[in-house]
């Protein structure tokens, strides 16, 4: 019986892979350009997502604007024959794509110290991880390097991380356990009540 449940599980992680985003929203009517996020995704995984956490607000971090709401969803896609790499680049250009039709326009800006300047937006879209893949491209980075220092991220992530990307990443989940504790305590995170569709 555990064989053959071993071997469902092989098959599975061969034949699909899992793909976890985070989604932003401080800009507009919030809850309906997630809403419209999760649609779009949907369109382009060819599927519904598999699991939606809970929406939270959270303050903006590292620059001044209204409160975000947050989210994390979880895909399971049947696994490209292009290589990972490939693929997520594919991947990347759908989720720029959507989040232009929902209104960001915007292009990532740099200070003089090369530091990233962020802005309100109507949508943000991250794609965490893409199964178990490292990725490391110059418009790409795979897990997203801000998952264990981003409460916002890891919040709603851990509502839907399944045990095997916990098992495969775990620096990852030990380092951002903390940061969210830190997060909490300070009450910089509350629970909305909206749980998506
Ligand atoms: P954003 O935070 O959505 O403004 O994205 C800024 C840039 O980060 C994008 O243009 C991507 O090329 C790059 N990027 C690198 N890794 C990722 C990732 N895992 N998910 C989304 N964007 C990424």
């Amino acid at each position: 019986m555990l064989q053959r449940y071993k071997f469902i599980n092989l098959w599975l992680a061969m034949a699909f892979v899992t793909v976890y985003f985070s989604l932003g929203s401080n800009l507009g009517n919030r809850a309906e350009n997630i809403a419209a996020a999760l649609r779009l995704l949907d369109g382009a995984m060819g599927c519904c997502y598999s699991a939606l956490s809970r929406l939270i607000e959270t303050e903006p971090m590292g620059f001044a604007g209204d409160t975000f709401l947050n989210g994390a969803v979880r895909y399971r896609i049947p696994r490209p024959e292009a290589s990972a790499e490939v693929a997520g680049l594919a991947l990347l250009d759908k989720v720029k794509a959507i989040e232009r039709a929902i209104g960001r326009e915007d292009i990532p800006e740099y200070d003089a110290a090369g530091r990233r300047v962020y802005h309100s937006r109507a949508i943000d879209i991250d794609i965490l991880f893409y199964g178990n893949e490292q990725i490391q491209h110059e418009r790409l980075v795979v897990p997203h390097p801000g998952i264990a220092d981003r409460p916002f991220v890891m919040v709603p992530l851990r509502q839907i991380a399944l045990p095997s990307l916990k098992k495969a990443f775990p620096e990852i989940f030990v380092a951002a356990e903390k940061c969210v504790a830190i997060s909490t305590d300070s009450g910089r995170l509350s629970p909305t009540g909206l749980s998506g569709k």
